[in-house]
């Protein structure tokens, strides 16, 4: 890499961590770090310090590369003021991260939602690489969407495009905390697959490794399936069946070309992926379904920090473009 490349510094702030990343425009990662978050403006602030100064000092490059910082957070954001709203595991509410990192480091800094900077990882650099339309699923604790149509990042008007685990696939189903009925995210995300697999064996279901006994959570039953509990391998597939509902709905409505599906509960991907791609098949329109290839994600954890860093190279050409006209 040339030694005058321009570089920046990628954020992502989860519930419990952060990862950084700095990385040039082509997507060279020079160094990496993850840090538990704190809790608390002030010492969430001095954290975020201290990690971008290890970021810094461990790639060992001149500071005047670094041209600025994108941040891809899952708390509620005003991406204009680049302000988190609302972030309940960060204890942060109305927290100025933007005006405070560039007050700190006198770098310009971006605020992302952090699906739609996934979304944007895989597409400069993992399995929706040379894609004009693509959409990335997390399915998490939660589940969210990034959308990518004809080279475009879709955001909405406040941002908040790709609400997936919140469209009904079931009129009548159980009420969601958003006001909606039967969203898919109390069908399938992790939060939904713990507490499925709590009622069914308190009901008298049987699993060869799980027991109400101790807190059951998602990762639990992706590694009972894995070690062949049919018990969780069914629920597994149940939950793939869902989702294959949900993106069947995607498919049809953006007509895109892959389906790109990260977060901590795809570990289970051995079982709800090839469940995905039966019922997207089967359901689905074949014109449409058949050209959409549905597939893991290539970058897994990163895909969030590069693509935050992407979306803050892209938009700062744009703008230099802008400036020049
Ligand atoms: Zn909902």
């Amino acid at each position: 890499m040339e030694q005058t490349e321009d570089l920046a510094i990628g954020l992502d702030i989860g519930g419990t961590k952060i990862l950084a990343a700095l990385m040039s425009k082509n997507g060279e990662v020079l160094s990496k770090c993850q840090t538990d978050t704190k809790k608390g403006k002030e010492q969430f602030g001095d954290l975020l310090l201290t990690t971008i100064n290890v970021l810094i000092n461990e790639a060992n490059i001149e500071k005047t590369r670094i041209k600025g910082i994108g941040i891809a957070t899952a708390g509620v954001i005003d991406s204009k003021k680049k302000e988190i709203l609302f972030a309940s595991n960060l204890g942060l509410s109305n927290f100025p991260i933007g005006l405070f990192l560039e007050s700190k480091l006198g770098l310009p800094v971006q605020l992302y939602n952090d699906a739609n900077a996934a979304a944007v990882g895989e597409w400069m650099w993992g399995a929706g690489k040379g894609k004009q339309n693509l959409i990335y699923i997390t399915v998490s604790t939660g589940i969210g969407a990034g959308i990518i149509s004809n080279d475009n990042l879709l955001t909405g008007m406040t941002d908040s495009a790709g609400e997936f685990g919140h469209i009904s696939i079931h009129f009548d189903g159980p009420l969601c905390p958003c006001g909606n009925k039967g969203c898919l995210e109390n069908y399938a995300s992790g939060t939904a697959i713990a507490k499925k697999a709590h009622e069914r064996i308190q009901g008298g279901a049987v699993s060869q490794y799980l027991s109400v006994d101790t807190v059951i959570t998602a990762v639990d039953v992706c590694n009972a399936a894995e070690r062949g509990d049919p018990f969780s391998i069914d629920l597994l597939e149940e939950v793939g069946e869902y989702l294959g509902l949900g993106i069947i709905n995607l498919i049809h409505l953006f007509n895109t070309e892959a389906v790109i599906l990260g977060g901590g509960v795809m570990n289970g991907a051995k079982f709800i992926l090839p469940a995905i791609q039966r019922t997207v098949q089967k359901h689905g329109i074949a014109s449409m379904v058949d050209k959409a290839k549905i597939d893991r994600s290539h970058l897994g954890n990163d895909a969030c920090v590069m693509g935050a860093t992407g979306l803050f190279f892209k938009e700062s050409t744009q703008n230099a473009a802008l400036l020049i006209k």
